[in-house]
């Protein structure tokens, strides 16, 4: 895989798909700056090698190149965290777009205004692909969080450039991290699969099975495999037509040696609310009018032995309701474990959807070795899909 490194972009115009979809306020200000600080790296790299940057990202999902969704708002917010006065493009092609980017000099940056202010981008538009690459001389993605898409800007365009093309620094480090945990991962590995359906998680589970030791099924989908047991669930959440899959995954983990560790009490509650009654509850046992929304202090006890002696975890998916705070403790308690196993010397990944945002609620984003910033991207990742943005990049 050529990286970043391998080259020099000594006089280069590098084009680079980055991923600057960020939260803005009503004022149009930046609320959350990590998906720019995340490109810092690559842009240095090429900026000190002598290079120019021209950046090309989406933001939001613009109808009818609503004012809202320009990326001239993010200008100010870029140039402080990357120290270099941004110049911004009016468009993303056309041509006062290629004469911005012809007159650009090495140690400049040119940002693109919106490329879903054409619909030719997310319909991976050939023609349109071309204006795009003709902005550059180099293509460079950056873009985890699109990767998963075969729009223009993140596939397609990697044709015009057969041999000058290759991964930003993030998404290098995207891809390693999920290497270290399905293919080159020291053992024993653990996979804490949480979250409220079986159904949206049946895919990863079945396809890292294989190279995993331990398997923490908790939150919501693990009422499903209680209840396809025998067990009193009473109403906690279940997919009652996902009983079979639930057990014919237990079949296979017992036929590939894995172990699955399933909880075995719950904090239970007469409604779905923070100002519920709650008490304590085998896992199996839980009467009706009552719903397990967190796993209980045997459970939590277990789960942290196992994570404690995994030299890989992966945790995707939260243990418990930890939206309200009465059922936070069972994810506070995983996100601990997982923090301690890491210091001392573990690698764990973070990744897809609630998972990184419990872990930057709980503040232990800092103390995992990796939380991922492409959600659905790692979402595919892990069910062993082929991402259009990388396989684009490795042609
Ligand atoms: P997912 O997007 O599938 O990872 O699911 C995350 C959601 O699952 C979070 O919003 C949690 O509140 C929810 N969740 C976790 N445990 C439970 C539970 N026991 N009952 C209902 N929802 C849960």
């Amino acid at each position: 895989m050529k990286t970043l490194n391998d080259f020099n972009f000594s006089n280069k115009k590098v084009l680079i798909r980055v991923d600057f979809n960020v939260p803005l306020d009503e004022a149009h200000k930046v609320t959350d700056d990590t998906r720019i600080k995340a490109v810092k790296p690559t842009l240095i790299k090429i900026l000190e090698d002598g290079g120019s940057c021209v950046l090309m990202s989406h933001l939001g999902r613009p109808k009818n190149q609503e004012e809202e969704f320009s990326l001239k708002h993010i200008v100010k917010r870029v140039s402080e965290i990357i120290g270099v006065q941004v110049k911004f493009s009016t468009n993303c092609v056309g041509e006062q777009t290629s004469r911005d980017a012809a007159e650009l000099k090495p140690g400049e940056i040119l940002l693109l205004e919106n490329l879903r202010y054409h619909k030719e981008e997310t319909e991976g538009e050939i023609n349109f692909a071309k204006q795009l690459a003709s902005l550059g001389d180099f293509y460079v993605n950056d873009a985890f969080g699109t990767a998963h898409r075969a729009h223009a800007s993140t596939a397609i365009i990697a044709n015009f450039f057969p041999k000058n093309k290759c991964f930003g620094k993030l998404l290098e480090r995207e891809i390693e991290s999920i290497n270290k945990v399905l293919k080159d991962s020291q053992k024993p590995v653990t996979a804490i699969i949480g979250g409220a359906k079986v159904s949206s998680k049946i895919t990863i589970i079945e396809n890292i099975l294989d190279k995993i030791d331990h398997l923490i099924v908790g939150g919501g989908m693990a009422f499903t495999f209680i209840k396809a047991q025998g067990g009193q669930i009473g109403n906690s959440l279940v997919e009652d037509d996902k009983m079979d899959l639930a057990l014919s995954i237990l079949k296979q983990a017992k036929q590939k040696n894995v172990e699955i560790h399933l909880p075995v009490d719950a904090i239970i509650a007469d409604s779905f609310s923070e100002n519920a009654n709650t008490k304590e509850s085998p896992i199996d046992k839980i009467p009706d009018g009552w719903m397990g929304l967190d796993s209980g202090q045997k459970t939590n006890a277990h789960f942290a032995g196992i994570i404690r002696e995994s030299k890989t975890i992966l945790w995707n998916g939260p243990v418990g309701v930890f939206e309200m705070k009465p059922f936070s403790h069972g994810t506070i308690s995983m996100g601990i474990a997982i923090a301690e196993a890491t210091k001392n010397g573990c690698f764990s990944l973070v990744g897809g959807g609630d998972s990184v945002s419990a872990v930057k609620q709980f503040g232990f984003e800092d103390k995992v070795s990796y939380v991922s910033t492409g959600g659905g991207a790692m979402l595919e990742m892990l069910e062993g899909k082929t991402l259009p943005g990388i396989a684009a990049i490795l042609d």
